[in-house]
């Protein structure tokens, strides 16, 4: 997916880099050719100390201008001797203006042998190592300033390794030359001076003593360490005002029992710290009683249905069976009952969590209070808190809404009867899931989405794909189409026999009214910041109402930690708990080692029929980052295992680095996508490419073997065409 700019930037810079390093080649070698080395040695200079300092009397301007573009040569193109130019300064032009000249030069000259290194390596460099280099990276731009200082105060680290390596990393080029020439002016002045006295300097040890070595060692630290002293400043101010308990009755409390406070509660148990888990509401979250358990049951009996209708086709002629909306609901609330003992208080007692089931609320940074449902309060003093409130539906401010009534993902489940007209607002993930579920039920369902297509954040042809299995399906799809207000006339609750309720849309300019028994909101969810403690605290939140947390899910607190919903960036049962860990550790033992939560390879996966399941990138998102990748596709009608099961829909895409195997994301639509994408989340966290699930048996029949199928087709595409060109000769040979 090379675009012809990207083409023509490429070709550009490669004559660049071509122009570049024959220049660098020449001059390299024409300094080798004449021996030019001999005459940056400490004799040569003393030799000629006499003479050049008569040249310099004699022609002052032009002789410092010669010099200057001499070592702003020298140290651009990384020819040893820049300490004898720095000598040859001192001796030649005095400490003051000497100083003046090095100080200029030699940073202008470092600073060029940066963009040569840069231009000419990094993306070699960074490409074959990016993933190592990651830390680094990392490093670099977060405190680069305070390293290349260090690098630069204490002259033992090479000047021109310096230079290069750094050139390699992502620090800006400004940066680089106003923090080398400060960093180097305390040694350039060092060696200048020594150049002044030129007589009794026998070696170029003598110019730096052990002792102003010794100086120059903790003149370098310095920045590193004024950095720590800084960041324990600033944590402490933090908690300026609030009174640090002397001992605490827990090392950790956690509230709110979802995925994320289960998993972090369950870590710290297992590693034996004395852990409070507080959940206001019930045990497992919205995951095990508003979210994905009760949808996925739903959405297997509305597969039933969909497969009742398709009976036919499989030889079962005229199978019909009547809905009992009532035995569905039964059926989703009994999954929830059967899976709850999972995330029971008795089963994370068992575990060696204290489950106190309560309002928690946060008092000050080491405190929280629980206020249990018999109105009783106790606060617990604790070293640290991770906060998992999760997030609710959030309620669009529509006017009309809250009078004709709504039902979200947390109401739902409380249906008696089927929505004859079922209106759901929101076209993500949620909403498309739930869409089809009802309309295969024998609800009519209309969706509305504002955005021009559903789940906006996949490809288009995703979104085209499950539009066209949702209106197959009966729903009547409405993107583009801006919810207005909601009106009603007459009275009465419910189904509308009494009243008739209308959503006014507007889609292109014009209103129209859509009729609805129940309207369903399914619009986006929204953390739960307030009411327990993070605004008094002052905890502040991002642009999406998320708490705000580094790197290592820390809040301003350092001690105070947030997953899951409530911290972003995604909303899934399964981030949820991968930040657990990251939570729980680094609230734990962040004292010795803290790590930062690694999001490189975030799988998901929407429920539709068919599903749609994505890791990494996604061709739109390659583009909008300006990433070059191969796009190789892979459609499942061909598949035999999807043909005998009449499920012979959908494709899988993988994204790789141009000309490699490297996987950057892949999307599967179709039956099953959900499970078939945990062979790739697998192969990119572990580096695995297309040639590895190549070379790997899949069983036949199966819907997996789609992976190795999109494998094979990369491969194809990258056969050795002029090898195989050689080959057929071969077997040509061997036939005459
Ligand atoms: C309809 C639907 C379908 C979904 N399907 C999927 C899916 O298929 N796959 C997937 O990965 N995700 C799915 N999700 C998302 C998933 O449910 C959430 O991402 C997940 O529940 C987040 O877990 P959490 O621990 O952050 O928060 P939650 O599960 O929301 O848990 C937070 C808990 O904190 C408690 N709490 C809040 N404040 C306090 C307080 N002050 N004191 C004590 N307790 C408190 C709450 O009562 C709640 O129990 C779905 C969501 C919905 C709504």
């Amino acid at each position: 997916m090379n675009t012809p700019g990207q083409a023509r930037n490429g070709g550009v810079r490669w004559a660049l880099w071509i122009g570049l390093a024959a220049v660098m080649a020449v001059v390299v070698g024409l300094y080798l050719y004449f021996d030019l080395g001999r005459l940056l040695t400490l004799e040569q200079l003393k030799a000629s100390r006499d003479g050049l300092l008569a040249l310099f009397q004699e022609k002052p301007v032009s002789t410092v201008a010669i010099f200057f573009a001499i070592y702003v040569a020298a140290t651009a193109l990384s020819i040893p001797g820049a300490t004898i130019l720095t000598l040859a300064a001192g001796a030649m032009f005095g400490l003051g203006v000497g100083l003046l000249v090095v100080s200029f030069a030699s940073s202008i000259g470092a600073t060029l042998a940066f963009l040569a290194s840069r231009y000419l390596l990094r993306d070699t460099v960074q490409g074959r190592f990016g993933k190592q280099l990651k830390p680094i990276n990392e490093g670099v731009q977060r405190d680069g300033i305070f390293y290349l200082l260090t690098l630069r105060l204490v002259p033992v680290f090479p000047f021109f390794m310096v230079n290069l390596l750094m050139g390699l990393t992502p620090i800006g080029a400004g940066r680089f030359y106003w923090v080398s020439q400060l960093g180097m002016l305390a040694g350039t002045a060092v060696y200048v001076n020594a150049g002044t006295q030129l007589a009794d300097v026998n070696s170029l040890g003598d110019v730096l003593s052990p002792a102003l070595l010794g100086s120059f060692v903790l003149l370098g630290i310095f920045p590193l360490i004024a950095k720590a002293v800084v960041g324990w400043l600033k944590g402490r101010k933090v908690y300026a005002g609030w009174s640090k308990p002397a001992s605490f009755d827990r090392n950790l409390v956690v509230i709110g029992a979802g995925a994320g406070g289960l998993v972090t509660s369950y870590i710290a148990a297992a590693v034996k710290a004395k852990v409070t888990l507080v959940e206001g509401h019930k045990m497992g979250g919205d995951c095990l009683n508003y979210g994905c358990v009760p949808s996925k049951a739903l959405i297997r009996s509305a597969k039933f249905a969909k497969q009742l209708k398709k009976a036919g086709a499989l030889g079962f002629e005229g199978a019909t069976a009547q809905l009992n909306f009532a035995t569905v609901m039964q059926r989703i609330h009994r999954v929830i009952t059967d899976i709850e003992p999972n995330d029971s208080p008795e089963r994370y007692r068992g575990l060696g969590v204290d489950v106190v089931l309560g309002h928690a609320r946060i008092t000050s940074p080491w405190t929280v209070e629980i206020t249990t449902p018999d109105g009783q309060k106790n606060t617990l003093s604790t070293r640290s808190i991770v906060v998992a409130t999760g997030a609710s539906p959030f309620v669009p401010p529509i006017p009309g809404l809250k009078d004709v009534g709504f039902l979200t993902s947390d109401t739902l489940w409380k249906l008696k009867e089927l929505p004859r007209r079922l209106l759901v607002l929101g076209g993500g993930p949620i909403g498309c899931e739930l869409a089809q579920s009802f309309a295969r039920l024998g609800s009519t369902v209309t969706q509305v989405e504002m955005a021009p297509r559903l789940m906006g954040r996949e490809d288009e042809e995703v979104s085209a794909l499950v539009a066209a299995a949702l209106r197959e399906d009966g729903v009547n799809v409405l993107t583009g189409h801006q919810a207005v207000r909601c009106e009603q006339e007459g009275e009465g609750e419910g189904e509308g026999r009494d009243a008739t309720k209308r959503l006014i849309v507007k889609h292109a300019g014009a209103e129209h009214a859509i009729e609805f028994d129940v309207l369903l909101c399914a619009v986006g969810r929204a953390p739960r910041v307030t009411g327990f403690g993070l605004e008094e605290l002052g905890i502040a939140l991002t642009a999406k109402k998320t708490i705000e947390t580094d790197a290592y899910l820390q809040t301003r607190f350092p001690n105070i930690f947030a997953v899951g919903d409530v911290a972003g960036p995604y909303q899934f049962t399964h981030t949820a708990s991968h930040q657990a860990w990251y939570a729980a550790v680094n609230a734990l033992f962040g004292g010795f080692k803290r790590f930062k939560a690694d999001y490189s390879v975030i799988p998901w996966a929407t429920f539709t029929d068919p599903e749609v399941a994505r890791v990494g990138l996604s061709e739109a998102e390659a583009k909008e980052q300006g990433i070059a990748v191969e796009v190789t596709r892979y459609d499942i009608d061909e598949l035999d295992r999807a043909i005998a099961d009449g499920t012979a829909h959908g494709f899988v895409k993988v994204l790789t680095a141009p000309g490699k195997d490297k996987i950057l994301g892949a999307t599967i639509v179709g039956e099953h996508a959900g499970d078939l994408m945990a062979e790739f989340v697998l192969a990119m966290k572990h580096g695995l490419g297309l040639n590895k699930i190549l070379g790997t048996i899949h069983i036949y029949p199966t819907l997996a073997e789609s992976n190795k199928a999109v494998a094979g087709a990369w491969k194809r595409a990258h056969a050795p065409q002029r090898l195989l060109a050689w080959v057929e000769r071969f077997h040509a040979w061997q036939r005459a």
